[in-house]
């Protein structure tokens, strides 16, 4: 048998870590310790865990790039002690959050999973036991001495995911996220199945590298049947703003309208990026296919192809905080960097 896998647990907050205030029905995030001490069974897994908790544990609608600039902190001063980090935080925007990380560790050779729950740890019929558990058996995973998962993951309900291709899509039931556009990597029932041909392998002696700094001068634009060019103006004459996902129809259709590509055009033409991300949640973007995209074709707008709105707004925040160069923007962009689109 081999060593005993060490495992940090980060814990920043969320359902998963929280109680019910009984006096006024709310729930209130408790002290980390007793996450722990409510789950004796994490005594009985085959590795060693050790846990760090934000000093304030929030909601993840409280999360912003320095809470993530944190968690990658953690990682990086942690890492070398490590062979597997599990991250709990709420599920509201854990999409965004892994997605970040996952460009923020750049060479990342062991694995990251975010976790967290949509009842309470304490809750009767909570389902944070499972994911957690998992998810630390799932980082705990070795074979010849190398992580079996080498990159920041999402699991929640039975599901491995990689991270940057999952959105939140349910508030409700215990399945709350997805991966239209890739399979899962793992699927939890009576084995734990591996789907090793989706996983990304890094090579070891490729530099760990972390990156902290995300430019938030960045902003999504959803377009939608009825939007008015003040709208469009609004949003494109942010002072700084220095790229846009902009969300449109299908396979990345627009209304043709000349204001809307001489609006487009002009923004462009003033050095703003300009991603297309489909509003569907599956398939993807081809400018070109439809007379309806021929124009933001000709525009050169950044082809997004089946990224996620989450990957694409954290990708854009991560390339302008790395000083990525105006002429290569594009060719980066468009270009897979951690799985997070399919390239043809
Ligand atoms: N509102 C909570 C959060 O995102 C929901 C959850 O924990 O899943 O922090």
């Amino acid at each position: 048998m081999g060593k005993k896998a060490n495992i940090l647990l980060i814990y920043t907050g969320g359902t998963i870590g929280m109680v019910k205030d009984y006096s006024s029905g709310a729930l209130r995030a408790f002290n980390f310790k007793k996450l722990v001490s409510n789950i004796p069974e994490l005594s009985q897994l085959a590795c060693k865990i050790e846990s760090i908790s934000f000093k304030t544990p929030i909601d993840s609608s409280n999360m912003n790039p320095s809470h993530w600039a944190s968690i990658a902190e953690i990682i990086e001063k942690h890492y070398d002690r490590y062979d597997g980090f599990v991250v709990l935080q709420g599920s509201d925007t854990m999409s965004y959050s892994s997605s970040a990380l996952s460009f923020m560790l750049e060479n990342l050779t062991k694995p990251v999973i975010f976790t967290g729950s949509q009842l309470p740890i304490g809750d009767l019929r909570t389902d944070a036991k499972e994911n957690l558990i998992t998810s630390i058996q799932i980082a705990a995973l070795q074979e010849n001495n190398q992580a079996v998962i080498q990159e920041v993951c999402l699991y929640f309900e039975y599901k491995l995911y990689r991270a940057n291709r999952t959105t939140k899509i349910n508030a409700e039931h215990f399945q709350a996220f997805t991966s239209i556009n890739f399979p899962a990597l793992a699927e939890s029932g009576v084995h734990l199945k591996i789907n090793r041909n989706s996983l990304r392998k890094n090579l070891k002696h490729n530099k760990f590298i972390v990156h902290k700094i995300m430019d938030t001068n960045v902003a999504i634009f959803k377009l939608f049947p009825g939007f008015n060019r003040a709208l469009l103006r609004g949003v494109l004459g942010i002072p700084n703003l220095k790229a846009l996902v902009l969300e449109t129809y299908g396979a990345g259709n627009a209304p043709t309208d000349d204001w809307l590509i001489s609006d487009l055009k002009e923004a462009i033409g003033k050095g703003l990026h300009i991603v297309n991300v489909t509003q569907c949640s599956g398939g993807s973007v081809m400018m070109g296919r439809y007379s309806t995209s021929e124009k933001l074709k000709k525009l050169q707008l950044i082809n997004g192809g089946d990224i996620t709105t989450e990957a694409a707004i954290t990708k854009l925040m991560y390339l302008l905080g790395s000083g990525v160069s105006h002429k290569s923007f594009r060719t980066i962009f468009e270009t897979s960097l951690r799985g997070e689109l399919t390239q043809n």
